[in-house]
């Protein structure tokens, strides 16, 4: 036990954590930051899924979440649905106040057999930010996200920052795939000096799924610069 970790433990003596979705008392949830109630209502992703955009699906024929969409990767997988306290998480650890909550991403991780699949043994590639949006924020999701699931998983799973972000784009938020892909065209390159090694499997990662276009423009990037096996994993899907 380190000192941090002591005096940790004793302000959540003092200051029991609250539930970061509804700020109710936290206690028997398995999670840290969550309490029964909200635990309860995370959705987490079962099969069937579609394997290119991670949707649960249960018909046949085009995907209705993704139709059209021609991937880069191979398949793509999300722990939970992006709603309720799970949408919390996300909100939580993408800002330096709520970054603790991290840990129950982790816990999530460790409940979703699919996506630690996936993720053993392989190499971890976070989505990045662009350096400046990077030191605005303090801290990048995919990052945090990247190392939880290196240790959920296990069986050698590490991470690699392999890619850089070299166009700065505005919010995608409110854009539409089209617009979103135009933006991203060309907006990541493989970081220098970075190379693949053969036989190894390679996974990117991020936060949420919603149109798969920053995934996708980051696994083109990948793909051009030779990486041999490329799936994607995120948090939630949209
Ligand atoms: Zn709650
Ligand atoms: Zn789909």
């Amino acid at each position: 036990m380190t000192w941090r970790d002591l005096v940790r433990g004793l302000g959540e003596v003092l200051f029991p954590p609250v539930c970061g979705h509804c700020g109710g008392l936290v206690e028997g949830s398995g999670y840290r930051y969550l309490c029964q109630e909200c635990a309860r209502r995370i959705d987490f992703v079962r099969p069937p899924c579609c394997e290119t955009c991670g949707h649960p699906r249960y018909g046949r024929g085009e995907c209705e979440h993704c139709g059209g969409f021609e991937p880069a990767y191979g398949r793509a997988r999300s722990a939970v649905l992006f709603r309720g306290p799970a949408r919390s998480l996300v909100a939580g650890f993408g800002r330096r106040g709520g970054v603790h909550l991290i840990r129950d991403a982790e816990t999530v991780f460790r409940l979703s057999p699919a996506v630690l699949a996936l993720a053993r043994g392989a190499v971890l590639v976070p989505v990045p930010l662009h350096p400046r949006r990077r030191r605005e924020r303090g801290l990048n999701p995919s990052e945090l996200l990247a190392r939880c699931l290196a240790n959920a998983a296990g069986g050698g799973a590490r991470t690699a920052a392999l890619l850089r972000r070299v166009a700065d784009t505005p919010p995608l938020a409110a854009l539409d795939r089209e617009s979103r892909e135009r933006l991203l065209k060309n907006a990541f390159a493989l970081a220098r000096g970075c190379s693949f090694t053969a036989g190894l499997r390679y996974l990117l990662v991020d936060d949420v799924f919603t149109t798969g276009s920053t995934l996708n423009s980051c696994a083109r990037a990948l793909r051009q610069a030779g990486c041999p096996s490329l799936d994607v994993v995120t948090f939630a899907r949209g």
